[in-house]
This record gives C-alpha cells, structure tokens and sequence, in this order.
C-alpha cells in the first residue's frame, strides 16, 4: 500500500508556553522603542512600549470595574487601534474577548450576547450601514438602561457594560476613552493582583464561526493556542523587528488577530492598518507611505489589488511577504502577487478557526511550484491525516476529509459540548469538512468543502481543479464552480463566473476552451455570468448561495437526503 496520509509537523522549535499578555510584556521589554501599531485612518501611532502601557490601563479599568478573570467581553467594531488595546487589555486582565462580527445585525447581536453570556459589550458607534449604538438600544427595553453605560436586563442577564468608542458619546454608554484615563490614574493597578493567576491553558477568546452556514459556534481559543499558532505563522514568513505587517483583514477573525497581531507582536515587526474595512486603493497606499514589507489578505483582496487602476502608481517595491488565505488562492493570481507586487516570499495558509488557525503554511524556501499551486506542508508541532468517508486514512495522492490536531485544536464550542463532540473527535482530531490531497512530499491541496464537492454520475468531482483551469481563460477574472442538481445525473457541473472589466464573451466559448482540456464530465454544463458572488465578511464565496439561487432560477430540485 501507499504511504498512509499523516503527516506531523517540525518539533524542533518549542512551543511557547506563554499567555498573550506575556508575550505583549516581553515584545515591550524586547523592543520598546519600535512601532508597534499603526493605525491609518485614526493617525494613530504607538510603541510596543506604549501599547503595552495603554493595554496594561486599560486592563487595570476593566478589572476597576468588577469584571473579573474568566467574564466574556464583547468587542462589536471595524478595525481600529481600540480593537487591538481591547485584544491585549482583556488578555492581560484575564478576560474572555469576544470576536463580533461588525457585519452582525440585532438577531445574530442577540444571538452572541446570550450564547456566551457577554458581561461587558465594547462598540463602535456605527461603520457604513451598521448603526450599532442603534442596534444596541433595539435589543434592550427602556427600563434596562441604569445610567453611565450600566445595564440590567433580564434577557441578557449577565449584561452589564456598554462601553462605546468614539469621540461623539450617546446616552446610557460610558466612554472608551474615559475608561482608558480612569485606567491610567489608578494607583495601584488592580492588574497586579490578577496576573499571578493566568495560565496559557486559560480560554482567552471566544470567536463565532459557522463556515458558510448554519448558525455561529462560539469556537473557544487558549492563550496557548493562539500564541504559539500567531509564533509560528510568524516564523513561517521569517518575520523580525525590521518587518513591517499590512493588515486588512478584519481583526474580528483570526486572519487579523493572530495571522496580524500575534504573527507580529511575538517578532517585534509593526502592524499597520490601512482602514476600517477592507479598502483596496487604502491598502495600497498604507504599504507605500508605511514602507511596508508584508500584507496580508484573502485571494479576492489582492484579485482587487492587481485590479486597481491605478495599481502601478503605488510604490510597492518593500514588499517581501505576507499572507494569502481563507479560500482558495488561485495559482495565477499567486504569480502576479510574487511578480507584480515584489511578494516573492509571501505564502499560503490554510486552517480554520477552530484550529488557531493555521495547520498548514507554505515556506518562503519551498519550489515555486508548490508554494504557488498548494498550501504547503504541516505546520511544526501539528499533526494532519486524510480520511475517507469510512474514518480509514487514504493513501497519499488521495482526495478526503483533513483532520488536524495537537496544541492547535479548540478547547470546543463555547458551553456546546454535542456540537464539540461533532467536530473534535475522542482522539482529539478535529474534523475540518474540507476535502484534500497530500504528495509524496506532505504538500497539501485543498480541494474543496466536503459539503462542496459534486458527485455527478457516481463520478467525485473536485470545483477546485475546474476553478484553476478556467482561470487560465484570459478574460476570467473569478470562478466559482458549482454543483446543480440534476435529475439524470444526481448533479451537474455549473461554472459562475466574473469577467474582467469590459470584457465579454459567450457561455459557449467557455465550454469549448474546456473541451479536450479536461475530462468531459468535469466540462460546465451551465455557464452564467455574474458581476459579484455573494461573499461572507471573510471573503469566501457562499456557494450554497450560489447553488440555491441557480436552482432556483432553473427550477431544479435536489433529492432530500436524510
Ligand atoms: P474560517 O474558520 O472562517 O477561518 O474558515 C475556514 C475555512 O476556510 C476552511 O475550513 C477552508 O474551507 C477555507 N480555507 C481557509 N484557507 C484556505 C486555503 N488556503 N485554501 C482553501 N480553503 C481555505
């Protein structure tokens, strides 16, 4: 038989046994004097030994407020540097963070705040269409409201600060910024007494993932899962001092927090961010004017970038790595992210939440081939194995579900122990639901969603490989590839795709750039042209989306299955 696929990564760099907060104090000791953060669109720039100060008062007034270790604080906000202060503040004062999605309206608001019991809630004012001041008042009654940000409500009763960012106050919240100054004229901090009392192992952030469906799973995250996943990210695109780190992704998932922060402050390198959501031309503009070495993004990000009219006027010539992940990163936009915007160390990840993320990363050494056409290999201390339908290990070179584990897996789903024991099995493996191959050589493929894959006529097929064919047609921007339910064939293969700006062309002449190309069951059935795809916040394509609207439209049904 062929070699079994499992794989276990390098060991000969330790882990970390380190809370957040330790490693925020030893980055302050280490490098003081360097920019830890710097944030764009607020003009906000701070040291690490300056945002290990601000972090340490503003632990010192959440604590002054009665909260204690192990209460769960909600952040509920676009990026910005108070996000970061919360990220470090709760970690050192031994609080749970929350992750809110800023993207969430009241029902998933609600949702959050009663399945992890928030005792203090910290939020924007409002970003875009999202009027979270407004949404807040919407979900408590009048008489909930008792004055200067405190709360008593019998829906959400653990619930007691409100504390809002922002110049501009509104009624019934206490001010971030007042709270940071309350923090700094402390004496003694209450931090003190806290500190002796945190250990790694501790839950120190809760972050809501449901894919790209179903209702959110609080995933629960240790200090030790994300330091050391944010360390070894780090070590993976050989971050230093000298780096400088481009982050626009959102902060609320761990491409920001971990991939970002973490990866960052565990190597003394600068974290920039260039607005509060993703903005293409901010983003390239913040890697010029902040001389930036790395960015980070998801596939569709630097899809934007390379787009950008004006791309070519933005001095790009730093960049050395970075970052791209959470979908599948097409290999020809990878060639054009090492050529065009000088990544010529940037790298692949893959992972999801509930594994810190990250359990697989290219290197900035492996062949050009692989770093451009798969995730790259196991991370060091992880261990990986490929399943088939049956729970049996396949050979290697054969597609099935990845399972990880090791110090990287969730402690579980927030006070969810039977959707934990769904995911994480009794051998401590969590089951991913995404389908891949390993090489001979342990470099990864990420193939698709279980969920995803299409079985037309008995035959599996893979929307991955259809996808990167098609990107090879000039006028292709993005694919998306789809199965259809069909009544003789079970499903069909649909290929959804976005054209380049002013480009067009026939459903028929994509089909016959397919033909004698690849297999003729893997040929689109369906082609359709879209100007978007529906997209989360964390830039994967919702396919079930897709899939319900064309079926729909082409008054399809699927057979029910249990
Ligand atoms: P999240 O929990 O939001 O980080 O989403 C995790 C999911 O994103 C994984 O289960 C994969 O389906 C997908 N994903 C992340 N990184 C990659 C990648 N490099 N290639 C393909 N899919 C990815």
């Amino acid at each position: 038989m062929r070699e079994p696929s499992y794989v276990c990564g390098r060991t000969d760099s330790p882990l970390l046994y380190r809370t957040v907060g330790e490693v925020l104090r030893l980055a302050a000791e280490q490098w003081p004097d360097r920019e830890a953060l710097v944030v764009c669109h607020q003009k906000v720039r701070l040291t690490y030994a300056g945002l290990y100060e601000r972090a340490k008062e503003l632990a010192g007034a959440l604590l002054a407020l009665g909260l204690q270790p192990g209460d769960r604080v909600g952040i509920w906000s676009p990026n910005n540097s108070e996000w970061v202060l919360t990220q470090f503040a709760t970690a050192l004062a031994g609080l749970i963070l929350v992750n809110i999605n800023p993207a969430y309206r009241t029902a998933e608001l609600d949702y959050v705040l009663r399945a992890v019991g928030c005792r203090a809630l910290v939020l924007a004012p409002s970003f875009k269409s999202s009027d979270y001041v407004g949404m807040m008042r919407s979900v408590l009654a009048q008489g909930d409201w008792a004055g200067e940000g405190r709360v008593r409500c019998r829906e959400y009763p653990a619930l007691q600060f409100l504390i809002q960012l922002g110049v501009d106050l509104q009624r019934g919240f206490m001010s971030f910024g007042a709270l940071c100054e309350a923090g700094r004229a402390a004496n003694p901090n209450p931090l003190e007494a806290v500190a002796a009392g945190l250990d790694p192992d501790q839950p120190i952030n809760i972050q809501f993932t449901s894919g790209t469906t179903g209702l959110p799973k609080g995933a629960t995250l240790t200090h030790f899962n994300i330091v050391n996943n944010g360390f070894f990210v780090g070590e993976g695109m050989r971050f230093g001092p000298q780096d400088r780190l481009c982050i626009p992704v959102p902060l609320y998932h761990c491409f920001g927090m971990v991939l970002g922060v973490l990866a960052a402050v565990t190597h003394g390198a600068t974290m920039v961010f260039p607005s509060e959501a993703f903005d293409t031309e901010a983003t390239l503009q913040a890697v010029a004017t902040e001389r930036c070495t790395a960015l980070h993004g998801v596939p569709t990000m630097f899809i934007a970038e390379l787009g950008h009219p004006r791309f070519t006027e933005f001095d790009l010539s730093l960049l050395r790595t970075g970052i791209m992940a959470g979908a599948p990163c097409p290999i020809a936009v990878m060639r054009r992210v090492i050529d065009e915007m000088h990544m010529r160390e940037v790298t692949i990840c893959y992972g999801m939440t509930e594994t810190s993320p990250v359990s697989f990363q290219s290197d900035v050494h492996d062949p050009i081939d692989k770093r451009v056409s798969t995730v790259g290999r196991v991370h060091p201390h992880v261990q990986v194995k490929i399943i088939d339908g049956e729970n049996a290990v396949v050979p290697r070179g054969t597609p099935g579900q990845l399972c990880t584990r090791g110090y990287s897996v969730m402690r579980g789903y927030w006070e969810d122990a039977e959707r934990t024991a769904e995911a994480v099995d009794e051998a401590g493996w969590m089951h991913t639901g995404d389908l891949a191959v390993l090489d001979g050589g342990g470099y990864c493929n990420i193939v698709g969603r279980v969920k995803d894959m299409i079985i037309r006529g008995g035959e599996n097929i893979y929307p991955r490989e259809i996808e990167e064919f098609l990107y090879r047609h000039p006028k292709v921007l993005d694919v998306a590839v789809v199965g259809i339910a069909d009544q003789k064939y079970g499903e069909e293969v649909c290929a959804v795709i976005r054209l380049h700006d002013g480009a067009s062309v026939d459903p028929q002449e994509i089909i016959e750039f397919c033909r004698g190309q690849i297999a003729h069951y893997k040929v689109p059935r369906y082609v359709y042209f879209v100007r978007e795809f529906p997209m989360t916040v964390t830039g994967k394509v919702q396919k079930y989306l897709i899939r319900q609207q064309l079926e729909q439209e082409l008054g399809v049904e699927r057979e029910r299955t249990a």
